[in-house]
């Protein structure tokens, strides 16, 4: 794809907006908005030619050649590895080095990096990153280049087919405008993605092993199918599927099967939250494999400030996802009615309607509860219950007879039907709160 693509950034014009305003994304789109969705009638103009080529022939020729070129095993081993050296590139390079600056390659690991990225034939670091960082500060917004609000197709291909319909938001790249790795790869952008993306992949089974045609059909053109669709995947499928594990504000989720098909990139989730750190996974169990890399590279010296978000803010993250799952789990139950909810009576009102025949009216704690419903449930027998009508069994109830469990006083909770006039004696105590609710999740501002 174009290095060049989609507008070019001078050194002024980010130094003018550096300045952004507070409501940047609204303010943006008020002074620019973006261009009508894409039409046919101009198709010509509005399609962007070098992405659609690549990506539209790639998949073709990699599939009609397959059916004309036997697989020999050392290219489909050779091919397995080079998808993983231009996958790291990106994954490793691309994306955690450079767009993040989540660790710091040595010199030697940047050009290796800078050479296997442009072996997956997705633009230059400067373009790439310039767009990903983008993502990250407008997740979900028009400015986000591949908007995954805008559609699974729209997220994973279609912002590469056609021209923006608006540029990305600002982001600050002018650490890579000074980059010397950034700056040699851009200026042998075509070059390089020419020899490592179809000539060594070509050449080293046929040189090798005399597999030139298996090299080019399955190492460099299916490959490149292969590397292309696992980035996407990460713009796409990991912005879709998935779990919110530490938080559910924006769309990125975490899910093995992304982590599998994008090297390691799958924990998105995580990723969105801390994109500083050198991990996307943080359990040793997860498929991270560009982390053990990175972590491979420091062993040898080749890579060395690996980053890592405190542990105590990305635990935070976690246990606040926990409690809102476990407030709508709260939220699905049936509480008791509190006592400003009920009716206030008086303790000659409570004799007199304790005499009801169809009521049982007891007092525990300053509530009055009607027991009628629960005198055949009652695992202490019928008359046991029904010789306190009318009477205060606080004490009975915790312990003077039979020292109820938390279920139990949860359960006659429920049977509230009034508050007894000064008989909130016991409102300081534990006893007038139902042990299921001394825990509870509440909102700040309820
Ligand atoms: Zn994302
Ligand atoms: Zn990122």
């Amino acid at each position: 794809m174009s290095s060049e693509h989609p507008q070019k950034e001078t050194h002024h014009q980010q130094h003018d907006k550096s300045s952004v305003p507070d409501n940047y994304v609204t303010h943006t789109l008020k002074q620019h908005p973006p261009l009508p969705p894409f039409q046919w009638r101009n198709w010509r103009t509005e399609i962007t030619w070098i992405p659609l080529v690549l990506l539209v022939s790639t998949p073709l020729i990699a599939a009609i050649g397959a059916c004309y070129t036997p697989l020999r095993w050392q290219t489909a081993l050779f091919s397995v590895f080079y998808y993983y050296v231009t996958g790291m590139g990106i994954t490793a390079g691309y994306h955690r080095q450079w767009s993040h600056r989540s660790y710091t390659a040595a010199l030697p690991l940047q050009y290796a990096l800078a050479m296997a990225g442009a072996g997956a034939c997705q633009g230059s670091i400067k373009w790439w990153s310039r767009n990903h960082r983008a993502h990250h500060r407008y997740t979900d917004t028009p400015l986000d280049p591949y908007n995954a609000t805008d559609g699974f197709y729209h997220s994973h291909i279609g912002w590469l087919l056609v021209k923006p319909r608006i540029k990305p938001g600002f982001a600050d790249i002018q650490d890579l405008s000074k980059d010397e790795v950034v700056r040699w790869q851009l200026r042998w952008y075509l070059t390089l993605t020419l020899v490592m993306g179809f000539a060594l992949p070509t050449a080293v089974p046929w040189l090798a092993w005399g597999d030139a045609q298996g090299g080019y059909v399955y190492a460099a053109v299916m490959r490149l199918v292969f590397v292309h669709h696992s980035t996407f995947c990460v713009n796409s499928l990991a912005h879709w599927l998935g779990a919110a594990s530490f938080d559910d504000k924006h769309s990125p989720r975490d899910h093995l099967l992304t982590a599998l098909v994008s090297i390691g990139e799958g924990y998105h989730n995580f990723h969105h939250q801390f994109p500083a750190d050198y991990r996307n996974a943080i359990h040793w169990y997860q498929y991270d494999p560009t982390k053990w890399f990175i972590a491979a590279c420091e062993a040898l010296g080749l890579a060395h400030q690996l980053r890592r978000f405190g542990e105590n803010e990305v635990r935070k993250g976690a246990w606040s996802m926990k409690v809102k799952e476990m407030r709508r789990e709260q939220e699905g139950l049936v509480w008791p009615s509190a006592s400003e909810e009920l009716p206030v009576v008086g303790w000659e009102e409570f004799q007199e309607q304790a005499r009801t025949p169809a009521r049982t009216l007891v007092l525990v704690a300053g509530f009055i509860h009607d027991l009628a419903p629960f005198l055949d449930a009652h695992p202490g027998g019928r008359a046991l219950l029904a010789t306190m009508a009318g009477k205060d069994a606080t004490t009975a109830f915790f312990g003077g007879i039979y020292d109820h469990s938390n279920a139990a006083h949860n359960l006659l909770a429920m049977h509230r039907v009034a508050v007894l006039h000064g008989g909130c004696a016991h409102a300081a105590d534990e006893k007038f709160v139902p042990p299921a609710q001394r825990l509870r999740i509440v909102c700040h501002d309820e």
